[in-house]
């Protein structure tokens, strides 16, 4: 249970084709004491992903087979894994953070091994967090505003009704916006708060997750205050019952 155990004991699955950045990555990874799995191609990853489940994803987009975007969809239906996604380029990142898929954390090549590693570090100490805050609170009543209900010890939510599937990081984006509702969080806030990143850089990645958010729950319970951040609006319809 004691954090720096559990963190250093992690399993890291990289996924690369690019042999001499894939050799540097597992390399450095290793050294670090983590236990490392390289694949070269997007299908080998999912088997990979699925065999040896791996504590978090370090993924690369371009590949051969399918993409990176396929392998992250695969991979997440089957097991919520936090993934760090490598892009060639920043206009590539844009792209991928518009599209809001489940990718946790982003990075643009090249990029230095010391950031990998301490992006990492907070990917897999929030899911420790996580884990812990599971294991804490078994018997925590769900939250209920209007037709949301936030079951924190099952980490499991419902809007109208129907369970929407959250990734860890969507959970807590949301457990965290809806502790202060109607309060402008700012991105930067949120960042250090739910990924304990507190490097502005990253804020790009808190609007892919807000994305995401209103992609699964409706669009009208988080606003955006331009310039500065997001504010929860509790729902406030009850949820109806079935005639
Ligand atoms: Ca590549």
């Amino acid at each position: 249970m004691v954090s720096e155990t559990s963190t250093s004991k992690a399993t890291i699955l990289v996924v690369e084709d690019e042999q001499v950045i894939a050799s540097a990555v597992a390399q450095r990874l290793t050294a670090e004491g983590w236990r490392v799995e390289v694949a070269r191609d997007g299908l080998t990853a999912v088997d990979a992903a699925a065999r040896i489940q791996p504590d978090a994803i370090v993924l690369d987009v371009m590949l051969p087979g399918i993409d990176g975007l396929e392998v992250t969809r695969r991979i997440q239906a089957e097991r919520p894994v936090p993934i760090l996604m490598l892009t060639a380029r920043d206009d590539e990142t844009d792209m991928l953070i518009g599209l809001g898929i489940g990718a946790d954390d982003y990075m643009t090549k090249p990029f230095s091994m010391r950031e990998l590693v301490a992006r990492l570090k907070a990917l897999l100490r929030r899911v420790e967090r996580t884990q812990q805050a599971t294991v804490a609170a078994p018997s925590e009543p769900p939250l209920m505003m209007g037709d949301l209900v936030i079951d924190k010890a099952q980490r499991r939510v419902h809007r109208a009704g129907v369970e929407a599937h959250l990734t860890p990081t969507e959970f807590e984006l949301l457990v965290m916006l809806s502790s202060s509702p109607k309060t402008v969080l700012t991105r930067e806030q949120l960042l250090a708060e739910v990924w304990d990143w507190a490097d502005a850089s990253g804020t790009r990645t808190v609007d892919s997750h807000i994305k995401a958010l209103r992609r699964k729950l409706g669009s009208d319970m988080i606003r955006t205050v331009h310039g500065v951040g997001y504010a929860f609006e509790p729902p406030t319809h009850a949820m109806v019952e079935p005639a």
